[in-house]
């Protein structure tokens, strides 16, 4: 894929280890013995493996250059990104938690390609989380690194360990936000924000 000339990348920097796979299958093979199981039975021998790729995907972002565009139609209005899927994994009980986030920027000098939205919500989500920490996040390193004039986060999500277990509070969503610039001193930006993201303000 070419990309035009005025683009220019951001870097994206990794501060966790690497997963160490064969180490994760050996705990994993442990763990089944802790909880009373074989892991030498024939259903079970394959597990360890499995259980350590699906954790080592979870927790690996995919790589992804943040390119961005100068904002040459000097355009100010909101810039929303709805419904953009979101999966992670609790930190508290290393069970998934999933939904929806919605990100939405107003533009300063720069704007960037939507589908990057997702790629910045995937880069905090694929990590041990907590829902409140995540949003913070995203909305954190758009601000940073785009510099725009404000900064909406809104994520809601569904946590396993809340679902199917504990309270046993199926289907309750969970909603947090974090704003940042106009989106959060001003009060009429604030509510259009919220308006197209469909939560009330
Ligand atoms: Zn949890």
């Amino acid at each position: 894929m070419t990309e035009p000339a005025t683009v220019r990348h951001l870097g994206v920097v990794h501060d966790r280890g690497p997963v160490d796979l064969p180490a994760a299958r050996r705990a994993v093979a442990d763990l089944l013995v802790a909880l009373g199981k074989d892991p030498a039975a024939e259903h079970l021998l394959d597990t360890p493996r499995r259980v350590a790729d699906a954790y080592a995907e979870l927790l690996s972002p995919r790589d992804f250059r943040l390119t961005t565009f100068p904002n040459d139609e000097t355009y100010d209005g909101l810039v929303v990104a709805k419904g953009i899927p979101v999966r992670s994994l609790c930190e508290h009980h290393l069970l998934p938690f999933h939904g929806v986030a919605h990100v939405g920027y107003l533009p300063g000098d720069r704007i960037l390609g939507l589908s990057k939205l997702a790629r910045v919500v995937e880069l905090f989500a694929r990590d041990l989380q907590v829902q409140e920490r995540l949003t913070q996040q995203v909305a954190d390193w758009l601000r940073d690194h785009l510099a725009p004039k404000g900064v909406g986060v809104v994520i809601e999500a569904e946590h396993l360990c809340m679902s199917l277990r504990g309270v046993q509070a199926t289907g309750a969503r969970t909603v947090t936000s974090a704003l940042h610039g106009l989106l959060r001193e001003d009060r009429g930006s604030r509510q259009e924000f919220f308006a197209l993201t469909g939560i009330g303000a």
